[in-house]
């Protein structure tokens, strides 16, 4: 496995993996890899000839007072465990590399920004959307592999793809959970025992929501009171949103149809957690 911290040796690597017909696979993370990443690195390998992971902690989607700075970053540990996941690249840029003086192109996804995590995270996805669409053209990958767990990011990538013409494909990999449901993430480390306890009941919530439509109840303010309830039994989970969005468009949803995205975000003291599920009615 190579380590590539320039955008010249991995555009080098590449380009020789390509000259040999190989269909190049990419995986872009922020590194503190876990089995979330693992998933969609293994995915890559099987689906791709060869693999690019890129390790980059991205500045440009950060707020103010988020946790850019305390991000946790252990290298070595992500290198072993690209090099176990049989990786070819890994690509790990300085800051300087990807962002050389100050950044006055930016690419925005419109709309689809607006909901959800854009209400709380200004700015957020226009950072996402600007490293990807940097990436994209520094590896140059055929398929690229994001997690349903970032469900509106997976979507804001999407769309910016057909819109930009890029020549990917984007393949979303389903969310890797602990035995207790909660969706991992490099976050979670951030988290006690007792305040990963309480992050369990946020799966719980959307399991009560899919026991609900399982029963014929579809009505989103009914589901939504439900979800709340569950909620309240973890004293330390605040509340930032609970919606029912269409998947595609992301626009809320009086009662659930077909392809819904039910999407929670709390914060646990300070650290901000987010999950969902889709759920389909033409699929009961
Ligand atoms: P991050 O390093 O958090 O930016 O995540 C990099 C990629 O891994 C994104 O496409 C995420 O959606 C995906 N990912 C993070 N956590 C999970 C998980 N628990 N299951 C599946 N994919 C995940």
């Amino acid at each position: 496995m190579e380590v590539a911290k320039t955008i010249v040796s991995v555009r080098g690597l590449v380009k020789a993996a390509r000259s040999k017909g190989k269909r190049i696979g990419f995986v872009p993370t922020m590194g503190a890899l876990h089995i979330g990443h693992i998933f969609l690195i293994e995915t890559a390998v099987k689906k791709s000839d060869f693999v690019v992971v890129s390790i980059f902690v991205n500045p440009a989607q950060f707020g103010p007072g988020e946790d850019f700075e305390k991000y946790p970053r252990p290298l070595e540990a992500d290198l072993e465990i690209c090099r176990k996941a049989g990786v070819d690249v890994v690509f790990a840029p300085a800051c300087r590399q990807m962002y050389p003086s100050e950044n006055l192109t930016w690419v925005n996804v419109e709309k689809l920004t607006e909901q959800l995590c854009g209400r709380f995270r200004p700015g957020h996805f226009r950072g996402v959307t600007t490293v990807c669409a940097k990436l994209f053209n520094i590896v140059a990958p055929d398929i690229a592999f994001f997690g349903q767990k970032d469900a509106q990011q997976a979507i804001v990538i999407k769309r910016m793809v057909v819109d930009l013409n890029v020549p990917l494909e984007i393949v979303v990999c389903p969310t890797v959970r602990s035995p207790d449901g909660l969706a991992v993430s490099s976050r979670n480390k951030y988290l006690t025992v007792e305040q990963k306890k309480d992050a369990a009941f946020v799966y719980k919530s959307l399991q009560k929501c899919r026991e609900m439509v399982d029963v014929g109840i579809t009505d989103s303010r009914t589901i939504i009171t439900e979800m709340r309830k569950i909620l309240s039994r973890a004293l330390s989970i605040e509340i930032e949103y609970i919606s029912i969005v269409d998947a595609e468009t992301l626009q809320e949803l009086d009662r659930i149809g077909r392809r819904v995205l039910v999407a929670v975000a709390v914060r646990i003291g300070s650290t901000r957690l987010i999950d969902n599920i889709l759920v389909d009615l033409s699929k009961q």
